[in-house]
This record gives C-alpha cells, sequence and structure tokens, in this order.
C-alpha cells in the first residue's frame, strides 16, 4: 500500500437532516406513502451533493478525502448493521435473496412493524442523539452488503470528488449491540468480534477498488468507561481488530476516530496498529504530556488528526488557543491534522439561518458551517504558519471578549445571590416531618396520577402555530389553552385519578417552554439537530446569567387548581434537563449554570405554593444522560446535578409534596443520586422491563414515595386491567402500599386521547382491584 497524506482539515461528520429539514419531510413523506422509494432516494442525492459542495465552498478540499461521507437516512448505527447483515431474525422476510434490505425495510427495523418490534434506542454517549441497538446472536450471520457506501462514495466520484466513507468501527458497533433474545446466558456481541471483522476486510476492498483513498472508522466506544462491556475488553480488543485490517493487501488508508473523551490507554493500543491516522477529541479529551517509547516510536508514523473544533456544542470559542492545541500535538506524531472533536450531527446547519438573533449573541455563535470555516482556518495556519491566520484568531478573541462584558452575560444580582447561598439552602426539613405534613393533602393509599402532560392534540398544535403566525391573539390562544385545562381535569375527575395535572397543552416544548420565559436564553428557527430518525429538536440557547421576569407556569396551575377538589400537580422542568436539552454556555461551570437555573425554579415553585399549589413535579428525565463517560468525572456530575435539583427544591414548605420524574429504569450508578434528590414521590420507567426496577429498588434502601410505571406510553397499544394489576401486585410485593404510587412511564403528550382513557381507566380499575384485596 502507498502512504498517502491525510488532509490538512476535516471534519468528523456533518448533519445530515438538511438546513431546512428536507431529510426528515421527504422521508415523512416516503412513510406516508406521498412520495416513492425513488423520489427519496433523488432528494438524498441532492441533499448529499448540496454538502459536497457547501463543504467544498467552506474550504475543504475536494480532492483529498477531507469530505466525509456521513449521510445516513435514519441511523448510521443502524446503517453498519445492514452493512454486516446483522438484521434480527425477525425481519428475515425484509432481506432479498442477495442479502440486500431496501430503504423500505431499513425504516422497518428502525420502526417496527405490527408484531415486529423496532430496534430498540438509545443514547448516543453522551449526546442526545439516539441510535438503534444491534441485536446480536451466537448466530448471526455476518455477511457484506456494502452496495449503499460504494455508491454513496461512487456518487461524490462522478461529481468531481474524492471523499471519505464513513462507517461505525467493528468494536463500537458491537460494544453498542445488545444480545439478541434467546441468547445464552452470558453471552456478549464482543464474543463475535472475530467473525465481523472479515466482513470489515471485505468493504475495505471493495472501496480500495472503488478508488477511496482513506476510509473512516468511528471507534467513540474506545472512550467511554460507561458501556456494559468492561473497557479493558475494548481496549484489549484494539490490537486484533486493527492489526488486522492494517495488514490487508487492498485497502484505504485507515483513520480511526475516536470522539467524545479521551482515548486514554486506548490511544497505545491503536498507536501500535498499522492504522494511519487516529482521530482525537482534545475539547472533552486530553493527551499526557509524554508516551513511552514505543507508542511515542508509533505516533512518528502516524498522523494525529486534532478534534479541537468543538462539534458538540454551538460556540465560536477560543480560536488561538485551538491552534496552540493543534500546535501542541505536533510535536507527538509523524504529522498533524485539524479537524472538529465530534461529527458536527450535534449543531444545526448556520447561524446564517437565524436572522432574528441578536447579532451581537450571533457574532459569538458557530453551527455547523462556521465549524468548518474554523477548521479551515486552522489548517491553513497549520500549513503556512500562524502569521496566515492571524487575523481570524484575533477576530475570534475579540468576540470572545465582547462576550464577556456583553449585558446580561454577567448580572451582579444573579452572581450575588448564589454567592450568599448556604448549605441550609439545599436541604428540606427531615422526610418523615415532610410526610406528617403533607397528610393533610388526604390522599388513598395507592394515589394514582399522571407523568404531565396529555396528548398534544392537532387542535392545539394549530392554536401554537396561529399564536406564532399572528393568526390567533394571545387572548384566543388562552381561552383556547383553558378550555383544553378544563376539558383534561373533567376528564380526570372521571376517569377517577387522585392527583390531577393540567395536561401541559400550551407547552410546545419541555425546556424550550422555560427558555422562552427565562432571561438568559435566546431561541433558534432553523436550528434543528437530529435527535433521531426524522426526529429533530430546535435547542435554546443559555447564552446568559439566568433569571425569571415572572411566573411561568402559575396562571395554568392555579386555573386547573380553580376548577377541581383535588389536588393538582404544578409541573417544572428541573435545571439539569433544562441544560441537558439546550446549547449552554461554556464560560462558566455546568454547575453554576445549573444553580441559577435553579433558583429561577425555586422562585417559581415559592410562587406555585402562594398559588395554592400543594403538589409540584420537577421532571428530570435527562439526569442521568448527562453522566460523564468517564468514571473518574462521575461524582462530581452527580454532585452538582443533584445539588441543583435540592437547590430548586428546598425551599419548598415541608407540606408541598415535591415529585420528580425520570424516564428510564437502569438506575446501576445513579440510585444513590435519586435517594439524594431527596422529592417525596419518584416515578420512573418500569413497565417495559415488567417491574424488576422494584427488586433494585428495595436492594437499594430506597425509603421515599415511588411510581414505578404501571403502563408503557410509547406503543399505542391498551394494557388490560389484568397486566396493569398484575405489576402493581408486584411493585407492591416489594414496596410497602403506603410509599407506593401508581401511574404511567412517562407523559402522555405523543399518545391519541383514544388508548389514553382506555389505558388511564384500566389503570385506576386494577388499582381499586388491589387496593380491596389488600
Ligand atoms: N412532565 C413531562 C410530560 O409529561 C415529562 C416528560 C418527560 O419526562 N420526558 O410530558
Ligand atoms: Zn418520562
Amino acid at each position: 500500500m502507498t502512504a498517502r497524506t491525510f488532509p490538512t482539515g476535516t471534519i468528523i461528520g456533518y448533519p445530515r437532516i438538511g438546513r431546512r429539514r428536507e431529510l426528515k419531510r421527504a422521508v415523512e413523506a416516503f412513510w406516508a406513502g406521498r412520495i416513492d422509494a425513488g423520489e427519496l432516494e433523488s432528494v438524498a442525492a441532492d441533499l448529499r451533493a448540496a454538502t459536497r459542495e457547501r463543504l467544498a465552498g467552506l474550504g475543504l478540499g475536494r480532492e483529498d478525502s477531507s469530505i466525509p461521507e456521513s449521510f445516513s437516512f435514519y441511523d448510521q448505527v443502524l446503517d453498519a448493521a445492514i452493512a454486516v447483515g446483522a438484521v434480527p431474525p425477525r425481519f428475515a422476510h425484509l432481506v432479498d435473496a442477495d442479502g440486500r434490505v431496501d430503504l423500505a425495510g431499513l425504516f422497518t427495523v428502525a420502526r417496527g412493524e405490527g408484531e415486529h418490534a423496532p430496534l430498540e434506542m438509545t443514547k448516543w454517549f453522551d449526546s442526545n442523539y439516539h441510535y438503534l441497538v444491534p441485536e446480536i446472536s451466537p448466530t448471526t450471520a455476518f455477511s457484506l452488503h456494502a452496495e449503499r457506501i460504494v455508491a454513496g462514495f461512487l456518487e461524490a466520484r462522478e461529481a468531481g470528488y474524492l471523499t471519505r466513507p464513513v462507517i461505525v468501527g467493528p468494536i463500537t458497533f458491537l460494544a453498542l449491540a445488545k444480545p439478541a433474545d434467546g441468547a445464552p446466558e452470558g453471552f456478549r456481541p464482543l464474543d463475535r468480534l472475530d467473525d465481523l471483522v472479515p466482513v470489515y476486510a471485505g468493504l475495505f476492498e471493495q472501496l480500495a477498488e472503488a478508488g477511496a483513498e482513506w476510509v473512516q472508522l468511528d471507534e467513540p466506544a474506545l472512550v467511554s468507561e460507561s458501556l456494559d462491556e468492561p473497557r479493558a475488553r475494548l481496549v484489549a480488543a484494539v490490537g486484533g481488530v486493527y492489526g488486522a485490517l492494517g495488514a490487508l493487501d487492498a485497502r484505504p488508508s485507515i483513520f480511526v476516530a475516536a470522539p467524545y473523551g479521551s482515548l486514554d490507554e486506548a490511544l497505545p493500543a491503536l498507536a501500535a496498529t498499522p492504522v494511519e491516522a487516529i482521530g482525537l477529541d482534545l475539547v472533552r479529551g486530553s493527551l499526557p504530556d509524554a508516551f513511552d517509547p514505543a507508542t511515542a516510536e508509533s505516533l512518528a508514523a502516524k498522523t494525529l488528526v486534532a478534534g479541537v473544533v468543538d462539534g458538540h456544542n454551538i460556540w465560536r470559542g477560543d480560536l488561538a488557543d485551538a491552534f496552540a492545541r493543534v500546535e501542541a500535538v505536533r510535536s507527538l506524531a509523524g504529522s498533524v491534522a485539524v479537524s472538529t472533536s465530534t461529527s458536527l450531527l450535534h449543531v444545526p446547519h448556520d447561524v446564517a439561518d437565524e436572522p432574528q438573533l441578536d447579532p451581537r449573541l450571533a457574532s459569538w455563535l458557530a453551527f455547523a458551517d462556521q465549524k468548518v470555516a474554523q477548521v479551515t482556518v486552522l489548517a491553513r495556519g497549520l500549513a503556512e504558519g500562524r502569521a496566515a491566520v492571524e487575523a481570524d484568531l484575533d477576530a475570534a478573541s475579540a468576540a470572545l471578549r465582547d462576550r464577556v462584558q456583553a449585558p446580561g452575560v454577567r448580572i451582579p444580582r444573579v452572581r450575588d445571590r448564589l454567592a450568599a447561598l448556604e448549605d441550609a439552602d439545599f436541604s428540606r426539613t427531615a422526610y418523615e416531618e415532610r410526610v406528617a405534613a403533607q397528610a393533610s393533602l388526604d390522599l388513598p393509599e395507592l394515589p394514582t396520577t399522571t407523568i404531565g402532560s396529555f396528548p398534544q392534540t392537532a387542535e392545539i398544535r394549530r392554536a401554537r402555530a396561529g399564536l406564532l403566525s399572528g393568526a390567533v391573539s394571545a387572548e384566543g390562544y388562552r381561552a383556547q389553552m383553558r378550555e383544553e385545562i378544563e376539558r383534561v381535569i373533567r376528564l380526570q375527575e372521571r376517569i377517577g385519578l387522585d392527583v390531577l395535572v393540567h395536561g401541559e397543552p400550551e407547552r410546545n416544548d419541555m425546556v424550550q417552554y422555560f427558555a422562552e420565559l427565562l432571561d438568559g436564553f435566546a431561541v433558534t428557527v432553523n436550528g434543528w439537530v437530529q435527535s433521531y430518525g426524522s426526529r429533530c429538536t430546535r435547542p435554546s440557547i443559555l447564552w446568559g446569567d439566568v433569571s425569571r421576569p415572572e411566573p411561568m407556569t402559575v396562571e395554568w396551575a392555579a386555573y386547573a387548581q380553580s376548577l377541581t377538589e383535588k389536588s393538582v400537580k404544578g409541573m417544572l422542568t428541573g435545571p439539569v434537563t433544562i441544560l441537558a436539552w439546550s446549547f449552554v454556555r461554556d464560560d462558566q461551570p455546568l454547575a453554576d449554570t445549573a444553580r441559577q437555573v435553579a433558583l429561577a425554579l425555586r422562585d417559581e415553585i415559592g410562587d406555585l405554593e402562594s398559588a395554592g399549589i400543594r403538589i409540584i413535579q420537577v421532571d428530570e428525565p435527562a439526569l442521568r444522560e448527562l453522566l460523564p463517560l468517564k468514571l473518574a468525572d462521575q461524582a462530581a456530575y452527580l454532585d452538582w446535578s443533584v445539588g441543583s435539583f435540592r437547590l430548586a427544591t428546598a425551599g419548598a414548605h415541608p407540606a408541598t409534596q415535591i415529585h420528580t420524574h425520570l424516564c428510564y429504569s437502569e438506575f446501576g450508578v445513579v440510585i444513590d443520586a435519586i435517594r439524594d434528590l431527596d422529592a417525596d414521590v419518584t416515578s420512573i420507567e418500569a413497565a417495559r422491563s415488567r417491574m424488576e426496577v422494584v427488586d433494585d429498588l428495595a436492594a437499594s434502601g430506597f425509603d421515599h414515595g415511588i411510581g414505578p410505571g404501571v403502563y408503557d406510553i410509547h406503543s399505542p397499544r391498551v394494557p388490560s386491567v389484568d397486566e396493569v394489576t398484575a405489576l402493581l401486585e408486584r411493585a407492591v410485593g416489594g414496596i410497602p402500599a403506603t410509599r407506593l404510587w401508581v401511574n404511567p412511564d412517562c407523559g402522555l403528550k405523543t399518545r391519541g386521547y383514544e388508548e389514553t382513557v382506555s389505558s388511564l381507566e384500566n389503570l385506576v380499575a386494577a388499582t381499586n382491584e388491589v387496593r380491596a384485596s389488600a
């Protein structure tokens, strides 16, 4: 193999959904039968062409493999599963005689069909992106189906580009997979690594034949310490896999990218293999000052690709510092290149698409296109010397200085309040005393409730769109929301629930709603980011000190409470979740930002109490997802995240019952943290795991109120009374009935009314049965 140089500047990946979500629209039109596969393919081809042109226009090379081929119709892990033939047997009918899965089939694996459940979905490292979890068994028959990957490369070639195909690497692919149902006890997908590597070898051969000079394998599993697979086993796999792939005669040069953190001991392992380039995340991660002699010698023959432009946030950042970090890598490697720290999948396309933003704020931001431009600046500096890019580095520094002094970034009143906090501000009175004070709520045993939202109907969405466009007046909107709240209250009374909610009709999103009402946030118009498949979110930008100009939820909650004798639960989103689902300022510790948000929520809780609300839920579904990938960082994270929840809630009167809601049940490391939240009642997901969590809870000594979800809201299926009764009986077996709550797994906003009403009726009927038999 002839040695090829790696491009001086590149990116790990680019958003694929389209500047105006063209891919989302086309994919959903295809699902709805409005366009056929050919039309969808042509939208996708146009998008890929536009992306290549854009990237070249921003300064990446057309002919030097610097443009990654990172398109995906749905998810890159699903693409890898299909490329290596790992389609679960229940979808065997989607695979044709040649082993191929067509577009419709790909979406079916992703979304399920009838009895056939889709692949499970879970968070991609510590990001908000969700991937599909491959299912691997001892008999999964790996085979290569690289048509799409090769065709993507050839399509670009035809258009005059030499691009770099990207695929999830074999170690990460198996580390993220789960054992298929029915796999023997103790079987791990990674056990199949030796069978999988030859498939990648076949891919390399095809790519080499097609003319690819470089291939990118994404191996973020190599930075994580939080996967099911022990880290030592992942690191130990590196030598075999990349030794074998590197030894192939016919192959492109290999670039292994390791975003989301430091490679640590995986770096010497990779260095010892024949791979030509290694991508380092130097934003989240760092490099040691020195290497052992063998590693130092190996690296001297490789390219280190310094990921110094943050792919995971939207700040323009300190470009001069980024350049210094690239320069520091120079002495460690044979050659150095510049890149983003991660794929740009996590950021919107272009700041220029947000003309409504304050220009001063806009000048501090960099979305995907601005990050690409930053990479090309740094690459030019690397090639031609710092002087060549001095002006660009200075401009970024000037924007940083401007940001420091701009009004709203640092507000003395907010900072003074933070500085004056004392330990007592983080603690409520003892739980037993609160239980006694809350007896006046007069709740029955096994109180029933919901998680907050009721179905967001087409009328609600239309009203909100009308409010935005001006077609609906503020008064008209308010009247319609009040009508909806009344309907939801009457419905809950009729069903017989014990603790009612107002249904959250006025919330476009559980974070954006608050971001729009708090000072310190800005919202975008086109700033969409892919969350999974065709789903996108539009995170708000938390840029300044956070404060609450006026109450945010009190009017709605108080109105709902005025309609009923039963307690209405107030609904807030917790500080950690508000941070996790926004783009957060990077100029101070997250802990400080979280405390500012917490104080705003604390004031809101006080106002809710004054308005007569006696139960308040503070949702923290994102508590677990921000958990750092490195074990050493987890304690500090849990300390500030739990602390901010406590700060938000500890001002509540002992008689006010504080609830929280978490969207998952794999507590593991966070069980102590959940206890430390010290909420009076915690609702969690449990139905999908058939209440397994009850044993974990019992074992952990958790002794506050708990509502393990008794039905899965992620599907329209209505659980029968018997089914809910069985789950409840299981729960009563492990948790004293005095502490047990009955609720669904999560909010109902994505559900339809028909199934919601039947499901809640069954939930109440089952509760009554269990109460009667107790
Ligand atoms: N209260 C929110 C709702 O019911 C909670 C949603 C969530 O946890 N993701 O919609
Ligand atoms: Zn939830």
